[in-house]
Protein backbone atom coordinates (compact mmCIF):
# COMPACT_ATOMS: atom_id res chain seq x y z
CA UNK A 1 0.00 0.00 0.00
CA UNK A 2 1.25 3.74 -0.76
CA UNK A 3 1.65 6.42 1.24
CA UNK A 4 -1.92 9.20 0.64
CA UNK A 5 -1.08 11.95 -0.90
CA UNK A 6 -2.93 15.21 0.56
CA UNK A 7 -3.92 16.88 -2.36
CA UNK A 8 -6.08 19.72 -1.29
CA UNK A 9 -2.97 20.48 0.93
CA UNK A 10 -0.89 20.35 -1.87
CA UNK A 11 -3.07 22.43 -4.41
CA UNK A 12 -3.95 24.83 -1.20
CA UNK A 13 0.44 25.31 -1.28
CA UNK A 14 0.93 26.02 -5.15
CA UNK A 15 -2.06 28.36 -5.08
CA UNK A 16 -0.28 30.59 -1.74
CA UNK A 17 3.50 29.83 -3.22
CA UNK A 18 3.17 29.16 -6.34
CA UNK A 19 4.96 30.74 -9.64
CA UNK A 20 3.02 32.69 -12.40
CA UNK A 21 3.67 30.80 -15.47
CA UNK A 22 3.04 30.62 -18.94
CA UNK A 23 3.35 27.23 -20.61
CA UNK A 24 3.74 26.51 -23.96
CA UNK A 25 3.26 23.90 -25.94
CA UNK A 26 5.47 21.96 -28.66
CA UNK A 27 5.26 20.04 -31.80
CA UNK A 28 8.08 18.12 -33.63
CA UNK A 29 9.23 19.84 -36.83
CA UNK A 30 9.42 17.02 -39.61
CA UNK A 31 13.33 18.55 -40.31
CA UNK A 32 14.28 16.19 -37.74
CA UNK A 33 12.84 13.02 -40.39
CA UNK A 34 15.09 13.76 -42.91
CA UNK A 35 17.86 14.92 -40.78
CA UNK A 36 19.05 11.37 -39.22
CA UNK A 37 16.92 12.00 -36.28
CA UNK A 38 18.36 15.62 -35.53
CA UNK A 39 16.87 19.03 -36.14
CA UNK A 40 18.10 20.77 -39.42
CA UNK A 41 20.85 23.10 -38.59
CA UNK A 42 18.83 25.36 -41.54
CA UNK A 43 15.64 24.75 -40.62
CA UNK A 44 13.42 27.90 -39.15
CA UNK A 45 12.29 25.66 -36.02
CA UNK A 46 13.47 25.84 -32.01
CA UNK A 47 15.96 22.98 -32.38
CA UNK A 48 13.50 20.21 -33.88
CA UNK A 49 10.35 22.30 -32.06
CA UNK A 50 7.86 24.12 -33.22
CA UNK A 51 5.55 26.64 -30.85
CA UNK A 52 1.92 26.94 -32.13
CA UNK A 53 -0.43 26.77 -29.83
CA UNK A 54 -1.34 30.31 -27.74
CA UNK A 55 0.18 29.69 -24.36
CA UNK A 56 -1.64 28.55 -21.42
CA UNK A 57 -1.12 30.59 -17.54
CA UNK A 58 -0.83 28.37 -14.63
CA UNK A 59 0.07 27.90 -10.94
CA UNK A 60 3.07 25.72 -10.86
CA UNK A 61 6.22 24.70 -8.31
CA UNK A 62 9.56 25.44 -9.43
CA UNK A 63 12.25 23.88 -7.49
CA UNK A 64 16.19 23.03 -8.23
CA UNK A 65 17.45 20.31 -9.97
CA UNK A 66 19.33 17.95 -7.89
CA UNK A 67 22.71 17.47 -9.62
CA UNK A 68 24.80 14.71 -7.38
CA UNK A 69 25.46 11.78 -8.79
CA UNK A 70 24.23 12.40 -11.79
CA UNK A 71 26.65 11.82 -15.02
CA UNK A 72 28.87 14.94 -15.93
CA UNK A 73 27.33 15.51 -19.21
CA UNK A 74 23.44 15.87 -17.61
CA UNK A 75 24.93 17.73 -15.10
CA UNK A 76 26.16 20.42 -17.05
CA UNK A 77 23.34 20.31 -19.78
CA UNK A 78 21.35 21.25 -16.68
CA UNK A 79 23.09 23.42 -14.56
CA UNK A 80 20.79 26.41 -14.45
CA UNK A 81 17.61 24.10 -15.00
CA UNK A 82 14.94 23.41 -12.41
CA UNK A 83 12.06 20.93 -11.65
CA UNK A 84 8.61 21.92 -12.63
CA UNK A 85 5.80 20.38 -10.70
CA UNK A 86 2.31 20.34 -11.87
CA UNK A 87 -0.60 19.73 -9.99
CA UNK A 88 -3.73 17.63 -11.11
CA UNK A 89 -6.23 20.77 -10.06
CA UNK A 90 -6.14 24.23 -9.70
CA UNK A 91 -7.62 26.14 -6.56
CA UNK A 92 -8.98 29.16 -7.59
CA UNK A 93 -11.63 31.61 -5.37
CA UNK A 94 -15.11 31.88 -6.27
CA UNK A 95 -16.91 35.72 -5.53
CA UNK A 96 -18.45 34.11 -2.52
CA UNK A 97 -14.30 33.52 -0.84
CA UNK A 98 -14.42 29.90 -1.23
CA UNK A 99 -12.20 27.43 -2.55
CA UNK A 100 -13.52 25.90 -6.13
CA UNK A 101 -10.85 23.23 -7.61
CA UNK A 102 -10.89 22.26 -11.52
CA UNK A 103 -8.73 20.77 -13.52
CA UNK A 104 -5.12 21.98 -14.58
CA UNK A 105 -4.68 21.69 -18.45
CA UNK A 106 -1.01 21.45 -18.16
CA UNK A 107 -0.87 18.46 -15.95
CA UNK A 108 -2.66 16.28 -19.14
CA UNK A 109 -0.66 17.92 -22.34
CA UNK A 110 3.12 19.11 -20.65
CA UNK A 111 5.50 16.98 -22.27
CA UNK A 112 9.23 17.09 -23.59
CA UNK A 113 10.15 19.87 -25.94
CA UNK A 114 7.13 21.93 -24.13
CA UNK A 115 8.14 25.61 -22.45
CA UNK A 116 7.31 27.24 -19.23
CA UNK A 117 8.23 30.75 -19.11
CA UNK A 118 8.41 32.04 -15.43
CA UNK A 119 6.06 35.45 -15.89
CA UNK A 120 7.96 38.66 -14.47
CA UNK A 121 11.17 36.98 -13.80
CA UNK A 122 13.63 38.62 -16.00
CA UNK A 123 17.49 37.92 -17.15
CA UNK A 124 20.10 38.75 -19.69
CA UNK A 125 19.81 36.04 -22.44
CA UNK A 126 21.68 35.73 -25.57
CA UNK A 127 21.39 34.29 -28.92
CA UNK A 128 23.65 33.79 -32.17
CA UNK A 129 21.80 34.69 -35.37
CA UNK A 130 22.79 34.34 -38.89
CA UNK A 131 21.96 37.70 -41.26
CA UNK A 132 19.56 37.01 -44.10
CA UNK A 133 19.39 33.11 -42.80
CA UNK A 134 17.80 33.84 -39.50
CA UNK A 135 17.19 37.23 -38.52
CA UNK A 136 14.69 36.14 -35.51
CA UNK A 137 13.92 35.49 -31.81
CA UNK A 138 13.32 32.06 -30.24
CA UNK A 139 12.87 33.15 -27.00
CA UNK A 140 9.17 34.68 -26.04
CA UNK A 141 8.36 37.32 -24.86
CA UNK A 142 11.89 39.73 -25.38
CA UNK A 143 11.36 42.64 -23.45
CA UNK A 144 14.14 44.56 -25.29
CA UNK A 145 17.43 44.10 -27.05
CA UNK A 146 20.97 45.07 -25.08
CA UNK A 147 22.91 45.31 -28.10
CA UNK A 148 24.12 43.36 -31.21
CA UNK A 149 27.17 42.85 -31.87
CA UNK A 150 29.92 40.80 -34.66
CA UNK A 151 33.64 40.23 -32.92
CA UNK A 152 34.47 43.78 -32.02
CA UNK A 153 31.94 45.46 -33.60
CA UNK A 154 28.72 46.87 -31.91
CA UNK A 155 25.58 47.96 -34.02
CA UNK A 156 23.16 51.15 -33.04
CA UNK A 157 19.63 50.49 -32.51
CA UNK A 158 17.97 52.69 -34.63
CA UNK A 159 20.48 53.81 -36.77
CA UNK A 160 21.58 49.88 -38.08
CA UNK A 161 18.48 48.02 -36.69
CA UNK A 162 15.35 48.07 -35.80
CA UNK A 163 13.74 45.27 -33.42
CA UNK A 164 10.49 44.61 -33.73
CA UNK A 165 8.51 42.44 -31.39
CA UNK A 166 6.59 39.44 -32.95
CA UNK A 167 3.31 37.51 -30.66
CA UNK A 168 3.28 35.69 -34.69
CA UNK A 169 5.81 34.94 -36.44
CA UNK A 170 4.07 32.76 -39.19
CA UNK A 171 0.50 32.29 -39.61
CA UNK A 172 -0.84 29.89 -42.25
CA UNK A 173 -4.11 31.10 -44.03
CA UNK A 174 -7.15 28.89 -43.63
CA UNK A 175 -9.96 27.99 -45.37
CA UNK A 176 -13.10 28.51 -42.39
CA UNK A 177 -12.44 31.68 -40.62
CA UNK A 178 -14.89 30.61 -38.10
CA UNK A 179 -12.60 27.90 -36.89
CA UNK A 180 -10.35 29.86 -34.20
CA UNK A 181 -8.44 26.80 -33.14
CA UNK A 182 -7.28 26.43 -37.20
CA UNK A 183 -6.38 30.03 -36.90
CA UNK A 184 -3.95 29.79 -33.47
CA UNK A 185 -2.65 26.14 -33.99
CA UNK A 186 -0.90 27.67 -37.54
CA UNK A 187 0.42 30.62 -35.18
CA UNK A 188 4.16 30.44 -34.38
CA UNK A 189 4.84 32.64 -31.32
CA UNK A 190 8.56 34.37 -31.59
CA UNK A 191 10.44 36.89 -29.45
CA UNK A 192 10.69 39.40 -32.11
CA UNK A 193 13.10 39.90 -35.36
CA UNK A 194 15.65 42.44 -36.20
CA UNK A 195 15.35 44.28 -39.47
CA UNK A 196 18.63 45.67 -40.74
CA UNK A 197 18.30 49.63 -41.72
CA UNK A 198 19.41 50.85 -45.48
CA UNK A 199 22.17 52.99 -44.97
CA UNK A 200 23.36 51.28 -41.45
CA UNK A 201 26.20 49.37 -41.04
CA UNK A 202 25.39 45.68 -40.99
CA UNK A 203 26.88 42.02 -41.04
CA UNK A 204 27.26 40.47 -44.45
CA UNK A 205 25.05 38.40 -45.28
CA UNK A 206 25.47 34.54 -44.12
CA UNK A 207 27.50 35.95 -41.15
CA UNK A 208 26.74 35.20 -37.35
CA UNK A 209 25.83 38.11 -35.00
CA UNK A 210 25.34 37.96 -31.11
CA UNK A 211 22.17 39.60 -30.00
CA UNK A 212 22.37 39.86 -26.25
CA UNK A 213 18.37 40.54 -24.79
CA UNK A 214 16.17 40.81 -21.45
CA UNK A 215 13.59 38.49 -21.39
CA UNK A 216 11.81 36.42 -18.66
CA UNK A 217 13.28 33.02 -17.60
CA UNK A 218 12.35 30.19 -19.76
CA UNK A 219 12.44 26.55 -19.15
CA UNK A 220 12.36 23.52 -21.83
CA UNK A 221 11.21 20.61 -20.67
CA UNK A 222 13.98 17.64 -20.88
CA UNK A 223 12.37 14.68 -18.82
CA UNK A 224 9.23 13.61 -17.66
CA UNK A 225 9.36 12.22 -14.39
CA UNK A 226 6.01 11.60 -13.99
CA UNK A 227 6.33 8.33 -12.40
CA UNK A 228 9.31 8.23 -10.60
CA UNK A 229 7.46 8.54 -7.38
CA UNK A 230 6.21 5.07 -7.50
CA UNK A 231 2.76 5.62 -5.88
CA UNK A 232 -0.34 4.05 -7.94
CA UNK A 233 -2.11 7.17 -6.99
CA UNK A 234 -3.46 8.90 -10.53
CA UNK A 235 -3.95 12.23 -8.92
CA UNK A 236 -0.11 12.26 -7.16
CA UNK A 237 1.16 16.45 -9.00
CA UNK A 238 3.48 15.96 -12.42
CA UNK A 239 7.07 16.45 -11.78
CA UNK A 240 9.62 17.47 -14.92
CA UNK A 241 13.41 18.02 -15.33
CA UNK A 242 13.80 21.57 -17.83
CA UNK A 243 16.65 23.15 -18.68
CA UNK A 244 17.08 26.69 -19.40
CA UNK A 245 16.67 27.54 -23.10
CA UNK A 246 19.40 28.99 -24.36
CA UNK A 247 21.45 29.07 -27.33
CA UNK A 248 23.48 25.73 -28.72
CA UNK A 249 25.10 24.96 -31.48
CA UNK A 250 24.64 21.73 -33.09
CA UNK A 251 27.36 21.49 -35.18
CA UNK A 252 29.61 21.75 -32.20
CA UNK A 253 27.98 20.82 -29.28
CA UNK A 254 29.15 17.10 -28.06
CA UNK A 255 25.95 16.72 -26.30
CA UNK A 256 23.40 17.12 -29.47
CA UNK A 257 21.97 13.31 -29.20
CA UNK A 258 20.78 14.39 -25.62
CA UNK A 259 19.12 17.23 -26.58
CA UNK A 260 16.12 16.70 -27.72
ZN1 LIG B 1 12.81 21.99 -38.18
Amino acid sequence: MSAIFNHIGFYDHIYKFGCDVKYYQATLCNCIASNNGHPSPTCDCYYGYRYGIAPIEGKLQRTQVNLKGMPEQMAMMLQGGCQITVPKQTKTLDVNGNSVYTDCDIFHLANIGDVFVIKNRHRRDRDILQKGVRDYLHAFDVQEIYSITNGTITYIEGTDFEFVKKDAYWSIPVNDAEDDMDLIKNKLFFGGEIIWLSGGSAPATNEHYTVEFKSEYQYIIWDDLSKDRGGDDDDLPKRFTCRLRQYINFNINPLDSLTI
